[in-house]
C-alpha cells in the first residue's frame, strides 16, 4: 500500500507570535508547490489562533502538542480537544517524550486522549520510544508495545489508520545521535506489527514517523525505508529553510 509522507515540525517552547509570522511567511513560498507529502507546524498554544490564521488555504497543518482528555471541566491551565477544533486547529501531537519525562503524562491518560482528539474531528501523532538504558537492557519492543496499545485501546475500530505513530527513540531526541537506518527501520517495523495485532488492515494504512535530530542530509534515507512514513522534527523546524529542504527530501 502506499502511504503519503508525513513531515511535521515540533517547535516545542519556542516562538513569539511574531517569531511563528516570521517563520509562515518564509516557510509558505518554499512549501507551495511541493506535492506528494503531507507537512504540519506543532506549535506553542499561544500561536496557534495566528498560524491557523496565516496558513489558511496553504498545505501546511497546524497541530497543538498536548491538549486534556476531558472536553471540560475544572482543569485550570488545560485546554481540550473541543476548544483546539473551534480555533480550526487540524491536529495534535500526543504522549511526547518530554510529556511523558517531564510532565507525568501516562499511558492511561493517552489512552483517553487520543479518541477524545478523534472525536472532535483533530489528527493525531501519537509518539512512542525508547531511553537508551531501555534499548540496552533489551526492553524497547516491550516499552514500545505497551505505550502503542495503551495509546491505541479506546480507538473505535475503523479509525485506527486515523492516527499517526512517531517512533522517537528518546536518546536521539535533540542530541544529534539519530537511530541508524537499521534501528529505525526494525523498531517502526515492530510498532507497525503492534498495530496490525490490533487490526492487520490499518496496520497497512497507519502511517509512522521517525524522530529523533532528522536533518535535510538524513531526511531521505530515512523516509526510504519501508516502514517510515514520514518524520517528526524538533530542532530543525524551526528554521523555515531547514524545514523546508526537509520536506522536499521526504517527497515520495
Ligand atoms: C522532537 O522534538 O520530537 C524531536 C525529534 O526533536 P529533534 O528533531 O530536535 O531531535
Amino acid at each position: 500500500m502506499s502511504r503519503t509522507p508525513f513531515v511535521a515540525g515540533n517547535w516545542k517552547m519556542f516562538k513569539t507570535v511574531g517569531d511563528a509570522e516570521m517563520f509562515i511567511s518564509g516557510l509558505l513560498p518554499l512549501v507551495s508547490s511541493t506535492e506528494g507529502i503531507e507537512v504540519a507546524i506543532c506549535v506553542p498554544f499561544t500561536t496557534l489562533g495566528a498560524m491557523v490564521d496565516s496558513t489558511r488555504g496553504s498545505r501546511v497543518q497546524v497541530f497543538a502538542q498536548n491538549m486534556h482528555q476531558e472536553a471540560e471541566g475544572a482543569f485550570t491551565g488545560e485546554v481540550s480537544a473541543p476548544m483546539l477544533s473551534d480555533l480550526d486547529v487540524h491536529g495534535v501531537v500526543l504522549g511526547h517524550s518530554e510529556r511523558r519525562e517531564l510532565f507525568g503524562e501516562t499511558d492511561a491518560a493517552l489512552a483517553e486522549k487520543v479518541p477524545a482528539a478523534l472525536e472532535a474531528g483533530l489528527r493525531v501523532i501519537l509518539c512512542c520510544g525508547e531511553t537508551e538504558a531501555e534499548r540496552d537492557a533489551g526492553e524497547m519492543e516491550t516499552k514500545l508495545r505497551r505505550q502503542v496499545e495503551a495509546g491505541l485501546s479506546q480507538v473505535p475500530a475503523g479509525r485506527l489508520a486515523d492516527v499517526v505513530i512517531a517512533y522517537e527513540p528518546i536518546w536521539a531526541i535533540g542530541t544529534g545521535k539519530v537511530a541508524t537506518p537499521e534501528q529505525a527501520q526494525e523498531a517502526c517495523a515492530f510498532v507497525r506489527g503492534v498495530v496490525a495485532g490490533i487490526d492487520p488492515a490499518a496496520a497497512e494504512a497507519v502511517r509512522i514517523q521517525y524522530g529523533g535530530s532528522v536533518k535535510p542530509e538524513n531526511t531521505a534515507e530515512l523516509l526510504a525505508l519501508p516502514d517510515i512514513d514520514g518524520a517528526l522534527v524538533g530542532g530543525a523546524s524551526l528554521d523555515p529553510a531547514s524545514f523546508a529542504a526537509i520536506v522536499e527530501a521526504g517527497r515520495s
